[in-house]
């Protein structure tokens, strides 16, 4: 059933399918995407940028995967990341296997990239056996030859026979586990084309126009016709695509889902990590005690609970204000530095203690706060944990290991 809004015309009834722990189409709240600029190979790098788009509020996040060391970047990415992740892949289909090998929870295949029906329906196929879905992106940008040729350019009927032509080779392997977008730079174009397809199948639709140049104009068109589609109840999950740093593509979509009433609004933001191998509390107990505790407070802050101080610290370099578990202590920091370290009992009271002074002293004051011993104490700790725990917690290594079994038995 569709969730009613605010417009006259109800949000179109499309069918769900699950993105990670995301639910997409189907009347589940219309989500924000945004994609990584960094070298998916650069693991940390990487990371750091997703945790940003996660505090600017996406809700899914794209990284390209456009080489065998991308791949692997991403084996180590997904279990560390607080999004699902999305591979983009363009021409190879290796790569669309490696990527299901790495563990993402969806990837994004361009029919007028990926052409050949026998590799595309091998990758709906590992697709479908591994329960992931895959976003039919077509772009006017990258139309099939084919197609341009015969509607003498990218006009609706060819993005939306593009797009519905590849779903029937999907189909052809019974894959139905799919998302569609039509992007085109022009948004009178991108609109029609959507509205058409929006006529033509139930499957969710990723809204964007693409190519949509720096701001102000790019979020004047990425405004213009996503907010349009939106408006007439035809849309599951959005991007900007914009010419700047991808955290205001996270935060612009954020503010038009907002602006719709499509999304409520957020208070404090407290982002925290999905845990994994390496978690050394209870995240999802830890995170709710402090989400508790501080929204009473009403601080306008961005506050992160991570799960380990390995890698927490970094992953959430871009928080006001976070903890970091490990060695049965707290590992407090501002934007990354860490600034105390509490017994593990604490940490939640400590937290919230630091919270009130930053809103009030602000960040350099409490920076210059800092406990001197506490970066060296936390770093003996991170070392200690990597010495006890190993280096491959996540059994990123061994996924590694079949990428490069499967990029070689394909290439063979
Ligand atoms: S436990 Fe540590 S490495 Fe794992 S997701 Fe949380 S912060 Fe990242």
């Amino acid at each position: 059933m569709a969730r009613q809004t605010g417009f006259s015309k109800p949000r179109r009834d499309s069918r769900q399918i699950m993105v990670g722990k995301v639910a997409v189409g189907g009347g589940a709240p219309v989500s924000v995407q945004s994609m990584t600029t960094t070298k998916t190979s650069d693991v940390e790098g990487t990371l750091a940028q997703i945790y940003a788009l996660y505090g600017a509020g996406a809700d899914i996040v794209r990284c390209t995967c456009n080489d065998a060391e991308a791949a692997e970047g991403l084996a180590r990415i997904v279990p560390r990341s607080p999004v699902p992740i999305v591979a983009d892949v363009h021409f190879h289909y290796e790569m669309a296997l490696a990527a299901l090998e790495a563990g993402v929870a969806c990837l994004r295949l361009n029919p007028g990239n990926l052409r050949k029906p026998a590799e595309i329906k091998l990758v709906a196929s590992e697709a479908k056996d591994r329960g992931v879905p895959i976003r039919i992106g077509v772009n006017a940008g990258s139309l099939h030859p084919d197609l341009y040729e015969k509607y003498g350019g990218a006009v609706p009927e060819a993005l939306v026979e593009s797009a519905l032509y590849e779903l029937s080779l999907f189909g052809e392997v019974g894959f139905e586990d799919v998302k569609i977008s039509v992007k085109a730079s022009s948004v009178p174009l991108m609109i029609e084309s959507y509205r058409m397809l929006a006529e033509a199948t139930n499957v969710p639709l990723h809204l964007g126009v693409t190519e949509a140049g720096p701001p102000p104009a790019g979020l004047i068109k990425s405004s213009a016709g996503i907010g349009t589609l939106l408006a007439e109840g035809i849309g599951d999950t959005i991007r900007y695509s914009l010419t700047a740093d991808p955290i205001e593509e996270a935060k612009a979509g954020r503010q038009l889902l907002e602006a719709l009433g499509l999304r409520d609004r957020v208070g404090l933001d407290l982002i925290a990590c999905p845990s994994c191998g390496r978690t050394e509390i209870d995240v999802i107990s830890v995170a709710r005690q402090v989400q508790d505790a501080l929204e009473k407070l009403k601080l306008p802050i961005q506050v992160a609970v991570m799960g380990c101080v390995v890698n927490g610290p970094g992953e959430a370099r871009e928080a006001d204000l976070g903890i970091a578990a490990g060695k049965h202590k707290g590992h407090l920091f501002i934007k990354g530095k860490i600034i105390r370290v509490v017994p593990e009992e604490r940490m939640v009271e400590e937290l919230v203690r630091e919270a009130q002074n930053l809103a009030k002293e602000g960040v350099e004051a409490r920076l210059a706060a800092a406990d001197e011993n506490a970066a060296r104490e936390a770093e003996m700790d991170r070392a200690e944990l990597l010495e006890l725990k190993g280096s491959d917690v996540n059994n990123s290594e061994t996924k590694v290991s079949l990428i490069r079994k499967r990029l070689a038995e394909e290439g063979s």
